[in-house]
């Protein structure tokens, strides 16, 4: 049967495995309905290059807003629907990223199928309304993240409508969210107005022009909004105090932090799950969309810095850790099975190891051993097969037989990622 190698997972010091750990996001999106997660996956899949075309700008709020063709609304279908998507970006000064978007459903009851989406997250964009702000469903998805210690970046759309108020509901966020959260951007202009956003930690202006907002220029902050700029930067450092030791101890010596420690201590913060950045735009008028990329490489956590456990089968179901090195033994979670044309498709997150095609991989509910016959990874409309991918990346199986919420792995460890859902656990509003 399985022999014990719990002491053979190590902690990897090969660089080349890191640097890629660094460099790898699993994000969702998530948002009360109607408040703009499909038009920011669309925009965000189309600035990154995964598809051609995005909605046209016609209109206000939205309205009259029509495909581009049909090829489009195919287009935005497989992309909205696919469980996973994998997109490059390139963080300005850093290189690119590889980032996994993974579909959360937006179900209002905590069900499975959530928690299994949860489970696979590092990180989430959580989208926000620039009009009506933490509405019931924010409410929901927020609390289900949090259960799962998902930190969140947040993002107030809609600012171009008439009526938007960014400044209000970050104060709804920290209200009715209970976390603590602050601007790091403001935006330049407002309603028909808004033309991009001031980084408060860059201290620079962006803005967004082109054709579909394609130019992101930056200029210095207009005078205008330098007063502003300089009071919700202060309202950053000291909602940063009361989370980040460095930051409080600046703060209180009546120093001023550098944009490198403020960046230091907003990425700290988010990834302890402590704070949540927010960021301002608007997803329809192609406004702050490449800033929120930017933020997601530079605040959400890599799969390194997230603790993963799994139950050990040998050991009295103890709990151990997962270490995301690919050189350790694979352990993944078949998160998601889909029907395709090609077959069955199966979702894996991989949690520790590597997944090779051609490998044998071992369903730790079945015990039953597998051969991987193709490994591909999903960019929203084609897919991509590849040989092998490392730990802590999502990927997709064809040829496998299993159910959703298999663990799977190399056959030696005999561990199990199976739910931890509990039935009476249920989370609702009422
Ligand atoms: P979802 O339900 O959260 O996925 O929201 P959608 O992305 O489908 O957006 C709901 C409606 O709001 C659609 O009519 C969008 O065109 C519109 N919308 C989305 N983002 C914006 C925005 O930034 N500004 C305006 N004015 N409308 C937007």
């Amino acid at each position: 049967l399985f022999a014990n190698v719990t002491a053979d997972n190590v902690e990897t010091t090969d660089p080349a495995d890191l640097s890629r750990l660094r460099k790898l996001r699993n994000i969702g999106i998530s948002a009360h309905i109607d408040s703009g997660k499909t038009t920011l996956t669309e925009r965000v899949l189309y600035y990154t290059g995964r598809i051609k075309a995005i909605h046209e700008v016609r209109g206000k709020d939205g309205e009259g807003a029509k495909m581009d063709s049909m090829e489009l609304e195919r287009e935005r279908g497989i992309t909205i629907q696919s469980a996973a998507t994998y997109c490059n970006w390139n963080w300005e000064g850093h290189g690119d990223y590889n980032i996994n978007i993974i579909d959360t459903p937006g179900h209002v009851d905590f069900t499975i199928e959530v928690e299994r989406a949860l489970r696979v997250l590092d990180g989430a964009i959580l989208v926000l309304c620039g009009v009506s702000g933490v509405q019931s469903q924010t409410i929901t998805v927020d609390r289900q993240m949090r259960r799962y210690n998902v930190p969140r970046i947040s993002f107030i759309n809609k600012l171009d409508r008439v009526g938007a108020n960014p400044f209000s509901i970050i104060e709804q966020i920290r209200q009715k969210l209970k976390i603590t959260a602050a601007a790091i951007q403001i935006p330049i202009g407002l309603e028909d107005n808004l033309k991009g956003v001031v980084d408060l930690i860059k201290w620079k202006a962006y803005y967004n022009e082109g054709n579909r907002g394609d130019k992101v220029i930056e200029k210095e902050i207009p005078e205008e909004l330098i007063k502003l700029a300089s009071e919700k930067r202060q309202e950053l450092i000291e909602n940063l105090a009361d989370v980040d030791d460095q930051i409080a101890d600046i703060f209180l010596s009546e120093g001023t932090p550098t944009s490198q420690q403020l960046m230091d201590a907003v990425r700290r913060s988010t990834v302890a799950n402590k704070f949540s950045p927010v960021l301002m735009g608007s997803a329809f008028k192609n406004t702050g969309v490449q800033k929120a990329l930017d933020a997601v490489c530079a605040f959400l956590p890599n799969p390194s810095e997230v603790h993963n456990t799994a139950l050990d089968l040998n050991q009295k179901e103890a709990k151990v850790d997962l270490l995301p090195y690919s050189k350790n033994p694979f352990v993944g979670l078949a998160f998601k099975l889909e029907d395709g044309k090609y077959g069955q498709l199966t979702y894996i997150r991989v949690y520790q190891g590597a997944l090779k095609r051609g490998s044998f991989v071992t369903n730790s509910k079945t015990l039953k051993k597998v051969k991987v016959p193709r490994l591909v990874r999903m960019h929203s409309n084609e897919m991509e097969d590849v040989e092998e991918v490392g730990a802590g990346e999502i990927c997709a199986l064809f040829g496998v037989d299993c159910s959703s919420g298999d663990t799977f792995t190399d056959g030696v460890l005999n561990y199990s990622l199976t739910s931890m859902f509990v039935p009476d656990s249920v989370i609702s509003l009422s």
